[in-house]
C-alpha cells in the first residue's frame, strides 16, 4: 500500500515539470527527465519552505527613478530598425495589452553594475504595454501553427550544444542579464534550453503515445499516460521563444535553487525584464512545480510589478483584467 502511494505521488509530481517534460533532444530529454525526477523525489527538495523569503532577501536596492526609463525607451523604440521587428512580434503575440497599474507605483531598478548598450536598454524596457504578457499553460494552448518572429541564437547557450533560440528582444535582454550575473560572480550560468517548436513537441508526444499503445493501451489511455511525462503540444511556454532554462548544474534540478547563483538570479531577473515563471509554492496556480531555472521575459515594467507583488503571471494577468 505504501509503495503504491509513493508511486502515485511520484507520478503526480512528474506531471508537473514545465521544462523537464518537453525534451528538446536525446540529451535534454535524458537530462531533464531524469534529473527533475531525481530532484523531485529528493526529500530535501520537497521539504523546501513554502515561501521565497530567502530568495527575496538578497534583492538589491532600488533607486526611485521609474517612469523615466520606461518612457525613454518607448520613444527610442520607434527610431530604431528593430521597431518594425517588435511590431511584428506584438502581432504574433495575441495577449491583449493591459496596463492598469499606475506607473508611479512601480519602482524600476536601473542601478546596473555593467554598462548597457542603448539596444540592451531598449529591449529590457520593451513590452510596457503588455506585448510580452502572452499566457501559455495547460489551459491556454497556442495554435498549432504558432511560430514566434525574430528567433535568434542565444549567445550564452551552454558550450556542449548547438545554440538555442529565443525572440530577439528577449535574447538581447537575457544577454545583459547574464553579463550582470557574471559581474556578480555567476558567470557559470548558461542556457540549456530556449525555443521549442510545437511540431517537434508534437512528434515527440506522438512517439510517446505510440509507445504506450504498443503496451496495449487504447489511444485515450495512451495519451493520458504520455501526458504524465510529456507536455501536450502547444501548452509549453518554450513555444513562445520568450523563456529560457538557465543554471550551472549538469541538468536542470531544484538543487539549483539553493545555490548563490539561483538566489541572485531570482532577485535580479526583473531588472532585466524577466520573471521566475514557476515560483516555489505556486504549483496550484501555475500547474508546475518550482523551477528555479526557468525565466520568462515580459519586459522590465511588468517584470518589476510581478516581482514586487509576489504574484504569478496567471494571478497578475487576472488582477490586471479585473482592474482593466
Ligand atoms: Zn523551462
Amino acid at each position: 500500500m505504501k509503495k503504491i502511494l509513493l508511486m502515485l505521488i511520484t507520478l503526480s509530481l512528474l506531471a508537473c515539470t514545465a521544462c523537464g517534460d518537453i525534451p528538446m533532444d536525446g540529451e535534454e530529454s535524458e537530462a531533464s527527465k531524469t534529473e527533475s525526477t531525481t530532484s523531485i523525489a529528493d526529500e530535501s527538495v520537497i521539504s523546501q519552505p513554502e515561501n521565497n523569503t530567502s530568495v527575496q532577501e538578497s534583492t538589491s536596492e532600488k533607486p526611485d527613478d521609474t517612469s523615466e526609463v520606461v518612457s525613454e525607451t518607448e520613444s527610442s523604440v520607434s527610431e530604431s530598425e528593430s521597431a518594425a521587428e517588435s511590431e511584428k512580434e506584438s502581432e504574433v503575440i495575441t495577449q491583449p495589452p493591459v496596463s492598469s497599474t499606475p506607473e508611479s507605483e512601480i519602482i524600476i531598478d536601473t542601478n546596473y553594475a555593467i554598462e548597457l548598450s542603448d539596444e540592451e536598454i531598449k529591449c529590457i524596457n520593451a513590452g510596457a504595454n503588455g506585448e510580452y504578457l502572452i499566457l501559455v499553460n495547460k489551459e491556454n494552448k497556442l495554435p498549432k501553427d504558432f511560430v514566434p518572429e525574430n528567433l535568434v541564437d542565444i549567445r550564452k547557450t551552454r558550450g556542449d550544444r548547438a545554440p538555442e533560440k529565443m525572440v530577439y528582444t528577449a535574447e538581447t535582454a537575457l544577454n545583459a542579464f547574464l553579463k550582470e550575473a557574471t559581474y556578480y560572480g555567476h558567470g557559470d550560468v548558461t542556457i540549456t534550453s530556449g525555443y521549442r517548436s510545437i511540431a517537434k513537441q508534437e512528434s515527440l508526444f506522438n512517439y510517446y503515445v505510440s509507445q504506450e499503445m504498443a503496451s496495449g493501451k487504447d489511444k485515450a489511455s495512451a495519451e493520458a499516460a504520455a501526458s504524465v511525462y510529456s507536455a501536450y503540444p502547444g501548452t509549453s511556454e518554450h513555444h513562445t521563444g520568450l523563456c529560457a532554462d538557465m543554471h550551472n548544474l549538469p541538468a536542470a534540478s531544484q538543487n539549483f535553487g539553493s545555490t548563490e547563483a539561483a538566489k541572485w538570479m531570482a532577485a535580479n531577473a526583473h531588472r532585466f525584464g524577466f520573471i521566475l515563471r514557476f515560483p516555489q509554492g505556486k504549483q496550484d496556480i501555475t500547474g508546475y512545480m518550482w523551477e528555479p531555472w526557468h525565466f520568462r521575459f515580459v519586459g522590465i515594467k511588468h517584470a518589476t510589478a510581478i516581482y514586487e507583488s509576489g504574484l504569478t503571471l496567471e494571478e497578475y494577468l487576472a488582477t490586471e483584467a479585473e482592474v482593466g
